[in-house]
């Protein structure tokens, strides 16, 4: 057909005509302006407009983007005379559909260019691609974006967030207590839920942003705008509710909850994978302390640099080597200014990077369970040591120790601690264990019984970081804690911030109410120490009264000061 002369063009026309109706093909025959002089009578009918559809331009039944293709596409036939194809949507007034369009070019009895344009509906075929396109990008159970698409639109994000210089907000949402009931009573159930939890969140979710499911019972949120903090807790907040209100399931009322990890486009990642990575990151941080809540990844706190899997191999081998040492920081009374004790703060001395400090292993100590180990091995250590430091201070002292949520939740806890106790021959009160708000929230009954085992041993319990995880006070009350540190992030600009030191002076009146001493963590100037002591707190740690020291430094410290 395309190799046909085209001087006979009407009557290659009309013959193409029959073949064409024959076919259910729609033919158009335009001049060189690209307007319909004549059309088939399928052409006719799908447009419908029999009586106006000459003397139109033919890319007037296409609607954008596709119009500006076609009438490319139209104006490059006539003028190059080669055949060409192309798709495009037709407005008809049945509808849309779908024409893949051939367009020849040739030149008429009078010389003139024309051209005839063969439409083939291909609404049929295009419908059951988008029907296979749609199963394969979205989730058979709840109808969401399943992994794939969510992906293809995170990429399509970071694309236009990069070319505007602008930014969107990825949340990862994870149902808590969905295995248990996916246990319980079956997959229909935990399905059942699942398609609830998926409509309660399309709720309180704005149109504009992404829902999918992207794993059994995990969620992700593309927000397309970079919104403040506050607002992300607060829309977590929203979704974190919807799905604690009770499912009803086969006549049963189910409860589950959810923990949300948040990340930011640019600030917390530039490629999809480091946005997932950060997001999940902070997901995991938001079960492990507590559940049921939210938290943004934070570059400094969960900062990991590319050969953190490198470390994490050596990290075994390191133990075995005895690359790890504590270091001992002193706490001290704010009045006399003298040191009461220390705190173990654990380091790793890795024979190529030096002095690594806690913040880059102590979080994957606790994800691959080397906590446990090196944990056991700080609270045995810090013991013996403290009753070398009170010999050379020719006074009693006490240690702090930090304990980890894993570690604490460990069978083996109690265990270890009186085995440290017993080989130091340190007593029970010489030594505070530092736990954070996330181990009392997460399994409270587990905590009150530990808890209780703990100081029947004569040992204090202290709450680190005050003020900075689950705010609810309802446990001071509850669980048998003796002191409160409160967190540096509101020491450091406690002289500069109202809010900041009324939070500070809240702190230490509650504590004082609630009969609990307080430890002012981070002090790093006399004014900041003496603003603090004036407000009641008992007791001071920062870099202004010492910073973290070697035994052998700690002990020189102690004999000068003996
Ligand atoms: P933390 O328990 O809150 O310890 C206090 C951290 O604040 C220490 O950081 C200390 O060096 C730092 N610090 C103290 N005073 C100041 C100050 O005036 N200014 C500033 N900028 N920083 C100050 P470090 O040693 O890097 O430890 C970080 C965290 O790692 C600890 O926070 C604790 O959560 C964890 N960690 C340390 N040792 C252990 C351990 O043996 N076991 C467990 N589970 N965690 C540990
Ligand atoms: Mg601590
Ligand atoms: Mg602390």
């Amino acid at each position: 057909m395309q190799s046909s002369p085209l001087g006979n063009a009407v009557a290659l026309k009309s013959q193409l005509d029959i073949l064409t109706e024959a076919a259910g093909d729609a033919v158009f025959r335009l001049d060189a302006n690209g307007i319909i002089l004549s059309a088939s009578t399928r052409a006719l009918i799908l447009i419908s407009a029999i009586n106006v559809i000459s003397g139109h331009f033919l890319t007037e039944f296409v609607p954008e983007p596709d119009r500006a293709a076609l009438a490319a596409t139209i104006a490059q036939t006539l003028q190059s005379r080669q055949p060409a194809q192309i798709k495009v949507h037709i407005h008809t007034d049945a509808g849309v559909f779908w024409f893949e369009l051939q367009l020849l070019a040739y030149l008429n009895p009078q010389l003139e260019p024309e051209m005839l344009v063969i439409g083939h509906d291909i609404s049929l075929q295009k419908a059951s691609e988008e029907r296979l396109r749609h199963i394969s990008t979205h989730d058979a159970l709840t109808g969401l974006p399943n992994r794939s698409l969510a992906s293809d639109r995170l990429q399509a994000a970071i694309m236009e967030a990069h070319r505007d210089a602008s930014g969107f907000t990825l949340m990862v949402l994870d149902l808590d207590g969905f295995k248990k009931v996916n246990d319980a009573l079956g997959y229909t159930a935990g399905d059942a839920l699942l398609c609830i939890a998926a409509q309660r969140l399309h709720a309180v979710l704005h149109p504009g942003d992404m829902l999918a499911r992207t794993d059994g019972n995990q969620f992700a949120v593309m927000l397309p705008n970079l919104v403040a903090p506050a607002e992300i807790y607060s829309l977590a907040r929203s979704m974190i509710s919807a799905l604690q209100r009770p499912f009803e399931i086969q006549d049963r009322l189910l409860y589950v909850s959810a923990s949300v990890g948040a990340a930011c486009y640019p600030q917390h990642g530039e490629t999809e994978a480091q946005l997932l990575a950060h997001a999940e990151t902070a997901l995991y941080c938001a079960k492990e302390t507590g559940k049921a809540r939210c938290i943004i990844y934070d570059q400094e706190k969960f900062n990991r640099p590319p050969h953190d899997v490198t470390l994490e191999a050596a990290m075994f081998e390191a133990v075995k080597n005895g690359e790890f040492l504590l270091h001992y920081q002193p706490i001290v009374d704010a009045n006399t200014r003298q040191i009461v004790g220390f705190e173990a703060l654990m380091r790793w001395q890795h024979p190529e990077l030096g002095l690594v400090p806690p913040v880059r292993f102590i979080p994957m100590a606790e994800n691959n369970g080397l906590i446990n180990l090196l944990g056991a091995w700080a609270l045995k250590t810090a013991c013996i040591q403290i009753r070398q430091f009170e010999k050379a201070a020719r006074r009693p002292l006490y240690v702090a120790v930090n304990v980890s949520p894993r570690q604490f939740r460990n069978d083996l806890f109690l265990q270890r601690l009186d085995d440290a106790l017993d080989l130091s021959g340190l007593d029970g009160s010489q030594l505070l264990l530092e736990i954070t708000e996330g181990i009392l929230m997460s399994d409270p009954e587990l905590a009150e019984n530990l808890l209780t085992s703990i100081r029947a041993r004569g040992v204090r319990i202290a709450i680190d970081d005050f003020g900075t995880g689950y705010s609810s006070l309802a446990y001071l009350k509850r669980f048998p804690i003796s002191v409160l540190k409160i967190d540096r992030a509101f020491i450091k600009d406690v002289l500069t911030s109202p809010k900041d030191a009324a939070i500070c002076s809240a702190i230490i009146s509650l504590a004082s109410h609630l009969n609990l001493s307080t430890v002012a963590e981070g002090v790093e100037t006399r004014q900041q120490l003496d603003f603090i002591a004036a407000q009641g707190c008992g007791l001071i740690q920062g870099f202004y009264t010492g910073r973290p020291l070697d035994p052998a430094t700690a002990i020189d410290l102690l004999q000068a000061q003996a």
